[in-house]
């Protein structure tokens, strides 16, 4: 198993608010600590703020309270951070190689040094052989795994996912779901992952975080200590329908709280 439950806390959020113009108040006193090196799932009804926190930890969004420490980089926020989006926001008339090679050139990083960094990123997805591709002759599946490798090419420690699977059919996100579990565990990687999901939730996570809305806050932190690799033996066992049933129990007490 990969945890790595000892080691310091990379992201910690202290009473983190957010209230935006026109008075939404999005989140309230969000307090959490998140491991080096965990996969960290947020669940919650729609509008309890989990883009918004998303946002905050990568540094696009501020607080409007409260804040966000990086104690395992000395305080502060990593260079590069990676973030995927529901909609995999390709640039349509650029090949996938050009579309991974955006952030390298978005850094001054040459063509010629950043060749075998974008086909390293891509071999990791399972493309190297499309590299040459439009977007347009790419599966949905495809498509999200061009915007992983492109969220992969810098080499971030921490890779925020919003929603990257939910426009997916069932079996493509099991399959990323495997997918993205593997550069997990190759990587030392901290993920936060946002889904509707409660079974992707179990799947995917160390920890979930189930979260209410109005304001947003966290209602419950679940360890899921299941052990990794998680295949389907855990997909069809008691122990995940139970894990699920939790977190599905903890969602339905958030909606009427
Ligand atoms: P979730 O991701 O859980 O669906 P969001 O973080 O997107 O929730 O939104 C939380 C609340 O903040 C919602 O009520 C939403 O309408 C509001 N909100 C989100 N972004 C903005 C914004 N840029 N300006 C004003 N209100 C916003």
């Amino acid at each position: 198993m990969v945890s790595n439950s000892q080691s310091a806390a990379l992201i910690e959020l202290r009473r983190v608010g957010k209230t935006y113009r026109g008075g939404t108040n999005a989140l309230e006193n969000v307090d959490t600590r998140i491991e080096q090196g965990s996969f960290v799932s947020l669940v919650g009804p729609s509008g309890c703020g989990k883009s918004t926190l998303l946002r905050i930890v990568a540094g696009l969004i501020a607080p409007s309270s409260g804040e966000i420490a990086w104690p395992a980089t000395g305080g502060a926020r990593p260079a590069d951070i990676g973030f995927v989006f529901q909609d995999a926001t390709l640039m349509p008339w650029a090949r996938v190689f050009d579309n991974i090679y955006l952030p390298l050139k978005l850094r001054n990083v040459s063509r010629k040094d950043a060749t075998p960094r974008i086909m390293d990123a891509l071999k990791r997805v399972g493309l190297e052989d499309f590299a040459q591709s439009f977007p347009r002759e790419l599966s949905g599946g495809m498509r999200m795994r061009v915007s992983i490798a492109r969220a992969l090419v810098t080499r971030p420690p921490v890779l925020l996912m919003d929603e990257p699977f939910a426009a997916l059919d069932e079996f493509t996100r099991e399959k990323l779901d495997d997918d993205l579990l593997e550069l997990w565990r190759g990587e030392n990687w901290t993920v936060v992952f946002v889904t509707h999901s409660v079974y992707e939730s179990v799947y995917l996570s160390e920890r979930v975080l189930v979260m209410g809305a109005r304001p947003g806050r966290i209602l419950h932190d679940i360890a899921i200590d299941a052990p990794y690799p998680r295949g389907r033996a855990f997909r069809e066992s008691h122990d995940y329908v139970t894990r699920c049933a939790e977190i599905s129990a903890a969602l339905r007490e958030g909606a009427v709280a």
